[in-house]
């Protein structure tokens, strides 16, 4: 994104607002202003002020001097044998993360990063091999759904019949804790569900935790989207081990709070994702403990199969092992579909994503600014 301009992408209604009478907008004039804007960012797909007809062309131009509309850079564009495609996208030197687009027969799921790097380090994870280098902001978040539309070419002057949209939801499921960032993944969200705008429902719209405890019901309240719990293992000793968030909220308190997430009902469940690990989480009487745990809760069991990653210390289990944990949990009344892995050729499947972005030390910093100073240049 450009340097000097703040974007317009990622403010919030109130903040676009704001933002609109620093540039001198009547404020009896900003409620309208800021509708064309957002229909011209969100519904057409704007990356200049240029084309935006219904504005005069000197506010177009102040609006350029000081705002932007731009998108930030896609590094590479990867597009896997079964059509998933993955994004590589460069926020700025050394901050990347990855978005990936799922297809299938009756939707389409973009799959969202909200940190660059993670700090819960599941054992399972690829990107738990990389250090957190920092939160998204509300803009880059947003920003990962209007790349992924202009790849898609599914802006209506893309000339593409955009009445069977091809994103038709989305999941924060990519890179990072999204309760670790929890201010700019509300705002984004809020963004993503405007009806004049980008238009996807809460209800097509799901968060995934590692099981942040204190801020689900915040989530519940502020965000109100479907939520998805990484639960994984069913007994703390075996959760501490691969999830090892659960030493700080154990699974007791962590499905206490699942049950008190506002609006569950049968036709609006909680997804429990649950990866299987060979010899470590996948056995019958993990199926049957699992039974046990979903009690009272209206839930859908997501079973992953693992996906390999370079050096990982897991290996995913036998297939037939996923289908009989699959039946018990399915005769227990709770829908128990297997994911299909989708895009591993081009390492774009669950836990596989991961970018370069390396956190710069303090001491690097330092060492770059007295470096500079000898030279003479500035900071
Ligand atoms: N931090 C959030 C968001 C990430 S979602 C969370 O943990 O929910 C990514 C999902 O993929 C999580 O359910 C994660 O546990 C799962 N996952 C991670 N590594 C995986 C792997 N190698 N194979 C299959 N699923 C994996």
């Amino acid at each position: 994104m450009d340097g000097q301009k703040d974007s317009l992408i990622g403010l919030t209604r109130d903040q676009l607002k704001r933002a609109l009478l620093t540039v001198g907008v009547e404020p009896k004039q900003v409620g309208m202003r800021a509708s064309q804007l957002w229909n011209a960012a969100y519904v057409q797909g704007a990356t200049d002020f240029d084309r935006m007809t219904t504005l005069a062309k000197p506010f177009r131009r102040e609006l350029d001097e000081r705002f932007t509309l731009q998108r930030p850079e896609v590094v590479t564009a990867q597009t896997s044998s079964d059509g998933t495609r993955k994004w590589l996208i460069r926020f700025g030197p050394g901050v990347e993360v990855e978005t990936v687009f799922i297809p299938e027969e009756d939707r389409g799921t973009l799959c969202v990063s909200s940190q660059v790097g993670c700090t819960l380090n599941c054992r399972f994870c690829h990107t738990g091999t990389q250090k957190l280098v920092r939160n998204l902001t509300s803009a880059e978040i947003v920003s990962q759904i209007l790349i992924a539309r202009d790849h898609l070419r599914e802006w209506p002057h893309a000339g593409r019949n955009t009445t069977t949209r091809q994103i038709t939801n989305v999941v924060m499921m990519g890179m990072g804790e999204p309760l670790y960032n929890f201010d700019n993944v509300r705002d984004a969200l809020s963004i993503v569900a405007d009806g004049e705008g980008l238009s996807v429902s809460k209800r097509r719209i799901t968060l995934s935790t590692a099981g942040v405890v204190p801020m689900i019901p915040k989530a519940g309240a502020e965000i109100g989207s479907m939520l998805a719990i990484s639960l994984h293992a069913v007994r703390d000793e075996v959760r501490d081990a691969i999830v090892p968030l659960n030493k700080k909220y154990p699974i007791k308190e962590l499905l206490a709070a699942c049950r008190a997430y506002p609006g569950l009902s049968n036709a609006r469940r909680i997804t429990f994702e649950y990866v299987m690990l060979k010899g470590v989480n996948d056995s019958v009487a993990d199926a049957k403990q699992l039974v046990r745990l979903m009690a009272g809760i209206p839930a859908k069991i997501n079973l992953i199969p693992f996906n390999p990653w370079p050096g990982a210390p897991y290996e995913c289990s036998d297939w037939e092992q996923i289908e009989t944990f699959g039946e018990i949990v399915n005769k227990a009344g709770y829908a128990s579909p297997i994911r299909t892995p989708r895009g591993r050729d081009i390492m774009a499947a669950c836990g596989q994503l991961k970018s370069e972005s390396v956190k710069e030390r303090a001491s690097a910093r330092m060492a770059a600014l007295r470096s500079r100073e000898l030279a003479g240049m500035p900071h």
